[in-house]
């Protein structure tokens, strides 16, 4: 039996267009899902289809992409998006409405008609080309939020596929869900793919609470990480995959001598002191506001760490188009100056904080230089953060402080420093603990956590999630 083709569709392309001195190029990205996708593309011959990121119809794109396509190994395709489609789809109704609701921050939502629109018009684009470009032979993978609608339109176009949807962002509760405008249609939609991934348990038991609260005939069959629906005379089947990262690359880099040599010398350049570190991109759901509060109480609370430890805050830009976005730079940017002000002494500053993107051996330096890695987002699908921290702390000598709303927390939560990220207090309370650890705790936790991370990578999930979805055909479906 011939292998099938994974088709992989995805908002953005796993390259993005850049225009450098004059001329567009196109580079390949970097992320955990692009290395993972990457080679099981390059085997079963696949193809990935999404927005290249350029709004300039002037671009000549497609050249530009089957250079990158005859490069890499596999085929990328991309569908074009208008300036305005970009703003009311991508901008707009992802990112205005369905993340920060399915962050259960409603009060940031803007429930525009128009958005919704676009996104429909837009996952109708989306499904067209998908339709041409595919054959019923193929297996799709549709990725996150942006795209809920493709297994819909590609019923409604007579086009029958194998399909499977993963959402990288939590799942909300019914009570929140409800609050959606186009909740019926949104979870109909979901319940036209023939696998439903979520990241976590609880994701995927709050869509069956949102599903049964919609659809009254909902019937839920099996127990455990794998169920069947039963709607009427259709079903389809669920699953919890946690997401992750590429281990041996992060922990091999952190290895790697000029990048030890790196994080020695921010070790050097904090003279020594315990380091505190926060990696996020700029976002509203990561809590670095809070954060910076819990540590102007961590300060205040035990005057004796005064001149002992920094904090480090590294936030990579993000939507800076989006004003929510904005107004958080500028909140997080007067709190570092308040903490800053009131507590630094000649020689010692105890917040530093970094607005940029890092290379990426900076940022492992940072991650094996840090004493503790504090990791609060007030909600979040996973947190890859976390894992990435784990994977390059080689001498397993660091302490985890992690969010109990976090993804991460349902597999990390034994041996990780649970905190609750709205209550600075309780951080504050765990940070001086974590620094008081002996080095017997900090390395039975560590290496506890190292192992979960390297056993569960990101190739177990891409495997767990393709055996479950291609699987299919075979009647057969693995515990994951
Ligand atoms: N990251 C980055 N540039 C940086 C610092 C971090 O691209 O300067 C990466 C980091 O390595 C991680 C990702 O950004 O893989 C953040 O993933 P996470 O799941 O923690 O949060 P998300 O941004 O997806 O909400």
């Amino acid at each position: 039996s011939g292998m099938k083709r994974l088709v992989v569709v995805s908002n953005r392309l796993p390259a993005a267009l850049k225009h450098e001195d004059g001329r567009w190029t196109v580079k390949q990205g970097a992320g955990g899902l692009v290395t993972a996708m990457a080679p099981v593309l390059r085997n079963r011959g696949g193809v990935w289809i999404g927005w290249s990121g350029a709004a300039e119809p002037d671009v000549d794109v497609e050249g530009l992409l089957s250079d990158f396509s005859a490069e890499a190994g596999y085929e990328l395709c991309t569908v074009p998006l208008t300036r305005q489609e970009v703003d009311d789809y991508y901008y707009g109704f992802s990112n205005e409405i369905i993340w920060p609701l399915f962050h259960d921050l409603q009060s940031r939502c803007r429930f525009h008609p128009r958005y919704w629109r676009a996104y429909l018009d837009v996952n109708f684009k989306f499904a067209e080309v998908v339709a041409r470009r595919t054959t019923s032979d193929d297996y799709l993978w549709i990725q996150d939020y942006h795209l809920m609608h493709q297994a819909f339109f590609l019923k409604s176009m007579g086009v029958k596929r194998n399909t499977g949807f993963f959402l990288h962002i939590p799942f909300p509760t019914p009570d929140i869900f409800m609050k959606l405008p186009w909740r019926w249609k949104v979870i109909q939609a979901l319940t036209e793919y023939d696998l439903l991934g979520f990241q976590t348990m609880q994701d995927r038991r709050n869509f069956v609470r949102c599903l049964r609260r919609l659809m009254p005939e909902t019937r839920v069959e099996g127990r455990g990480a794998a169920v069947t629906v039963r709607l009427g005379n259709r079903s389809f089947r669920l699953g919890a995959f946690p997401i992750s990262i590429d281990y041996n690359q992060f922990s091999e880099l952190a290895g790697r001598e000029d990048v030890a040599r790196k994080a020695f010398e921010l070790k050097e350049a904090l003279r020594h002191r315990k380091i505190i570190l926060g990696v996020d991109r700029l976002d509203y759901t990561k809590g670095i506001p809070e954060r910076i509060r819990s540590i102007q109480t961590l300060l205040k609370r035990y005057p004796d760490l005064k001149g002992r430890v920094n904090f480090v805050q590294i936030a990579v830009p993000s939507r800076e188009e989006v004003g929510e976005y904005k107004d958080l730079r500028q909140e997080i940017e007067q709190l570092v100056g308040r903490v800053n002000g009131e507590f630094s002494i000649p020689g010692w500053v105890p917040v530093h904080y970094h607005y940029r993107n890092l290379p990426v051996d900076e940022l492992v330096a940072y991650y094996a230089a840090a004493d503790i890695a504090l990791v609060t987002p007030l909600r979040d699908g996973m947190n890859l953060v976390a894992k990435e921290y784990c994977a390059c702390n080689n001498s397993e000598d660091g302490v985890l402080v992690l969010s109990e709303f976090a993804g991460a927390a349902a597999q990390l939560q034994r041996n990780a420093y649970l905190v609750n990220p709205y209550d600075m207090d309780g951080i504050a309370k765990a940070l001086h603990r974590a620094l008081h650890w002996d080095r017997d705790e900090r390395h039975s936790s560590m290496s506890k956590l190292r192992d979960q991370v390297r056993r569960n990578n990101i190739f177990w999930w891409v495997d767990s999630f393709l055996q479950a979805g291609i699987a299919k055909t075979l009647g057969d479906f693995p515990e994951v």
